[in-house]
């Protein structure tokens, strides 16, 4: 028989299912995945819900239903003060994934070059190889995970038609500063190129730390795309609702592969979805408030038992290096142990990377209730004291 798409063959299963396979079948406590273990608000379920009963059901109009498109304009002028005409300039698709997809299959020839930063979201590369585009990867340098801007310029050729860049950062915890962001624009712009900007982390920033994004940087508003996910703004990560902000031209023809793809998203979950964007200042204080000190018990708490934990300024995501335990030296088979052995599992780092990915980091979930990062920790203690 003929092979399939070489691209996507080359891959194996996602970290993600690979580990929370493993989680089940050993009964460890997953901190590998990324998703809450708690929940959206209620009112935002219950409004999914009667909007299933009350109808209709049937395919909303392919940009998204007009109520979650306004929303989300709103939503960029009260927290960016962007203005954003909704009817214009936002299209709604199923999840962030999908975003990324439409934009990266809607805005790539075969042969354009893209720039990334490693480490990178999982499925990063395979949409843009897929697409036919040639990935030029920066390295982001640990522990502070910044640019080395020599690498940056030279990512960037004639050749360049986007950057492609994930802020607050997945899995490192990384928000990109004002002087790093406006850097990259610098060369987006004088490289006549776009930024798909994967912000879907945006309401899930600590330290009192603003969210900048990239759309809102001078000379970005016609070349950025802006993606958001209810899924991550409220923890709701199994609905797959997602918007895209970007000028009228350049959504247009990120449109033309939507249509393709998905052409439209749950009517449902939309309406529940333009409510939470509407939610007051309260919700979005106490999301980024909550998960902040979950942050801080798992980084003390990993700390205290040996990790070397990396600082974490957003995502819900630990970036931990293993080293210092003595566990070995490769961090696919430390994470298989710690599931098998320990019960409690982490995804290795170097499934973000692409080549020679360094092998000491892992990554470690804390959008859990406190009794289960309580018990992970206990755990971890437990099996490593034992040794
Ligand atoms: N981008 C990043 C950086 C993510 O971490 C995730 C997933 N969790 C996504 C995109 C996908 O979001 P969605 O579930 O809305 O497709
Ligand atoms: N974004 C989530 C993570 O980084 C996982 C999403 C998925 O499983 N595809 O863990």
């Amino acid at each position: 028989m003929k092979p399939a798409n070489s691209v996507f063959s080359s891959y194996g299963t996602t970290v993600f299912e690979v580990m929370s396979r493993l989680a089940i079948e050993h009964d460890s406590i997953n901190l590998g995945q990324g998703f809450p273990d708690v929940d959206g608000p209620e009112e935002l379920r219950r409004i999914a819900a009667d909007a299933v009963i009350a109808g209709p059901n049937q395919y909303p109009p392919m940009m998204g239903l007009p109520e979650l498109r306004r929303a989300v304009a709103d939503h960029e002028k009260r927290f960016y003060g962007l203005n954003v005409d909704g009817g214009r300039e936002v299209m709604v698709t199923s999840g962030a994934t999908e975003a990324l997809a439409d934009c990266l299959f809607g805005l790539i020839d075969p042969g354009d070059e893209i720039v990334l930063f490693e480490p990178l979201y999982d499925c990063y590369l395979p949409i843009v190889r897929r697409a036919g585009g040639v990935p030029r990867l920066v390295r982001l340098v640990p522990p502070d995970w910044h640019i080395d801007e020599a690498a940056l310029q030279a990512a960037f050729s004639e050749k360049t038609k986007l950057v492609l860049i994930n802020n607050p950062l997945n899995p490192a915890g990384k928000v990109f500063g004002r002087g790093e962001l406006e850097r990259i624009a610098e060369l987006v712009i004088a490289h006549d190129a776009y930024a798909v900007c994967d912000e879907v982390y945006e309401h899930i920033v600590f330290d009192g730390r603003p969210h900048i994004p990239m759309i809102t940087l001078p000379g970005m508003r016609e070349r950025a795309l802006k993606i958001g996910s209810a899924g991550k703004s409220f923890s709701f990560t199994g609905w797959k609702v997602g918007y895209i902000t970007a000028a009228e031209a350049l959504l247009a023809p990120v449109a033309k592969a939507h249509q393709f793809v998905t052409f439209t998203t749950a009517p449902n979950l939309q309406r529940a979805a333009a409510a939470g964007l509407a939610l007051g200042d309260d919700y979005f204080a106490a999301l980024s408030g909550d998960l902040e000190a979950k942050r801080d018990r798992l980084a003390t708490g990993l700390s205290s038992l040996g990790f070397d934990v990396m600082p974490c300024a957003g995502t819900y995501f630990i970036t931990a290096d293993i080293t210092p335990l003595g566990l070995g030296e490769d961090d696919v088979e430390v994470c298989r142990r710690l599931t098998v052995e320990a019960k409690v599992t982490p995804v290795p780092a170097s499934a973000f990377y692409q080549d020679d990915p360094p092998r000491r980091y892992v990554r470690f979930c804390f959008s859990k209730r406190d009794e289960i990062l309580a018990a992970a920790l206990e755990r971890l203690g437990d099996y490593l004291t034992a040794r």
